[in-house]
């Protein structure tokens, strides 16, 4: 029998497991279940539709469209107004990523992972909009 104590989190990919921009790549990663198909965005332990940890993490080719757009107007750390955007990609998942003023909900975009540099934050490498 399998618990969830018996069960191995590797979150950080020290196991060989593909990188994506989390851990400091600049790759965008799509993940696929091996047991039901289903596709997710960022690294789970597991499946969240039927738990199977049998996962493929691919790279994603960052096209899709715009379903949402918004402006952050009150950072935690300050700063700038920053854009945000979900982008459905080509791939079947849904990406919350950095936008430029002017993107538009329906807009066909292509999404890069660039460094902005900012102190203070986690990571330096975050998913734009081109
Ligand atoms: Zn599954």
């Amino acid at each position: 029998m399998t618990t969830g104590a018996d069960r191995t989190w590797n979150l950080a990919s020290p196991d060989g497991t593909p990188s994506d921009w989390t851990d400091g790549t600049p790759a965008l990663l799509v993940s696929h279940c091996e047991a039901c198909g289903r596709k997710w965005y960022l690294r789970r332990p597991a499946c969240p539709s039927c738990g199977g940890a049998r996962i493929t993490r691919i790279p994603a080719a960052g096209r899709g469209h715009v379903a949402a757009v918004t402006v952050a107007h009150r950072r935690v750390r300050g700063g700038d107004p920053i854009g945000i955007a979900l982008v459905d990609l080509e791939e079947g998942v849904r990406v919350m990523t950095r936008c430029r003023r002017g993107t538009t909900v329906g807009q066909a975009v292509s999404i890069a992972i660039v460094s902005l540099n900012e102190p203070g934050e986690t990571s330096s490498l975050v998913p734009m909009v081109l």
